[in-house]
């Protein structure tokens, strides 16, 4: 039971018909059968080849990738690991195990052969007939001038002789074509040799080889594979399309490819380089464009502040120029003022009448009570201070612009006659004395020293400021 299917999917536990299954035990015996098996087995001990030749291409690091377009243990590239399959155990052979890559070298060598590798194949000694992990065995069941010596093959050779009627001699190529070892199952050929469809395909295609049942197939039969010519000689692992048979131009080429690659992708970030530095530079200039704006503004700004203090400096000068001057021209006027305060208007400057030596009254009298005080108008020099016959007692001032000012019917006198008072001082009180019909100040304006020259004391006071 061991030689027949003993692990395939389709296996199953019913007991099957026994009529082909006593041809395979009589004809080669479950005794000469088992060393296959155990060969098979101990045939991973040759995936040290593949460890040379790892070695030889990435110095044994399974997992390597240096940018240079090649991948893994044995530098796949990414278009020879995705056609022989490497993609259903990883996007890129340097994240597949080692075992993986080493079934997708298989794969390739079994297809390319080790001119693949075309240098370090040769160092490792890997030969299309001598392969690892366990497919030296199937190889040499396959391969009839090998097969030979080996016991388990005369088991092969005699089933097969049985089934297909073709014999070892139909298997030249080996290429195209499965010979069924111990172990084998359909589904695991078809996976093996990425048969299209399957292991029903092959299945179909193997119908008269196989018989009824598919479970059931036996060493030494010989299987088409079906759809294998179409996947064929897929790009190598190193430059692709390269026809040259000579590994010594092979390799001269692997090598060119690889050479050009590395130069590419120098080049490519060379060029992302010079980009990032230009972005950069371009950055910079304009973050230096923005700064010199904003200085510039700043300056523009700093600069009308200046003009505009100036300017407040200039006015302000201005303003206390002009107020220097008005205060140079404007009069001593200091001093002027009223000669009395809180008084009510008595009779007026120039009335005519009968009681007036002159014919009009010659001042302006201002109603105030007894004993208030009178005031110089402004600075002047006393030149009377005394009984002043009807004017009663009475002070006569002289001032800088020739003219008089006469207080009269004062009650009480404060100055003395040659003394010099400034504006708004008192002279005295005011009273009723001398020719009065009652308290009150006469106060008159003269031209001259004497009698006889007054002036509108009204006018006078108003020219210089002092309104009635
Ligand atoms: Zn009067």
């Amino acid at each position: 039971m061991v030689l027949v299917a003993p692990a395939g999917r389709h296996r199953r536990p019913t007991p099957r018909p026994l009529s082909r299954l006593p041809l395979v035990l009589t004809a080669g015996g479950a005794g000469l059968a088992l060393p296959l098996v155990s060969a098979s087995g101990a045939g991973a001990a040759s995936g040290g080849l593949w460890d040379k030749v790892a070695q030889c291409e990435s110095s044994g690091n399974w997992s390597t990738n240096t940018g240079n377009g090649h991948f893994g243990g044995l530098q796949f590239t990414p278009s020879t690991w995705k056609a022989f399959g490497g993609t259903v155990h990883a996007s890129r052979a340097d994240l597949a195990t080692r075992a993986q890559q080493v079934a997708v070298a298989e794969k390739v060598l079994d297809a390319q052969g080790p001119g693949a590798w075309p240098v370090c194949s040769v160092r490792a000694g890997l030969t299309r007939d001598r392969a690892a992990d366990g497919s030296t065995a199937r190889r040499a069941a396959s391969e009839p001038g090998e097969a030979a010596p080996r016991t388990g093959t005369a088991t092969a050779r005699q089933a097969s002789a049985r089934t297909d009627g073709t014999g070892p001699a139909a298997v030249g190529d080996g290429r195209g074509h499965h010979r069924v070892v111990p172990g084998d199952t359909l589904s695991g050929i078809a996976e093996e040799h990425d048969v299209r469809g399957g292991w029903q395909r092959l299945y179909t295609a193997n119908r008269t080889v196989v018989g009824g049942d598919p479970d059931l197939i036996v060493p030494g039969q010989r299987l088409d594979l079906p759809g294998r010519q179409v996947q064929e000689r897929p790009a190598a692992p190193g430059t692709g399309q390269e026809a040259a048979n000579d590994p010594a131009e092979q390799s001269r080429s692997r090598q060119d490819g690889q050479r050009k690659e590395r130069e590419r992708q120098r080049a490519a970030e060379q060029h992302r380089a010079a980009e990032q530095q230009k972005a950069a530079e371009r950055q910079k200039a304009a973050e230096q464009k923005e700064a010199a704006e904003q200085k510039e503004a700043a300056e523009r700004r700093r600069a009308a502040e200046r003009e505009r203090a100036a300017e407040r400096e200039r006015a302000a000068e201005q303003q206390k120029k002009q107020k220097a001057a008005a205060a140079k021209e404007a009069p001593a006027s200091s001093g002027w003022t009223a000669p009395v305060r809180g008084y009510a208007s008595g009779t007026a400057y120039g009335v005519s009448g009968p009681h007036w030596a002159s014919g009009h009254h010659t001042g302006q009298d201002f109603a105030v009570p007894t004993g208030t005080s009178v005031r110089a108008v402004t600075d002047g020099t006393v030149v009377a201070a005394g009984w002043g016959g009807s004017y009663g007692y009475q002070v006569v001032l002289r001032h800088a612009d020739g003219k008089y000012t006469q207080y009269a019917h004062l009650s009480s006198i404060s100055v003395r006659t040659g003394e010099r008072v400034t504006g708004g001082r008192q002279i005295g009180r005011s009273g009723s004395t001398g020719n009065s019909t009652g308290p009150h100040l006469h106060f008159e304006v003269r031209t001259g020293p004497g009698y006889g020259s007054d002036i509108d004391p009204r006018a006078y006071l108003r020219q210089h400021g002092v309104t009635l």
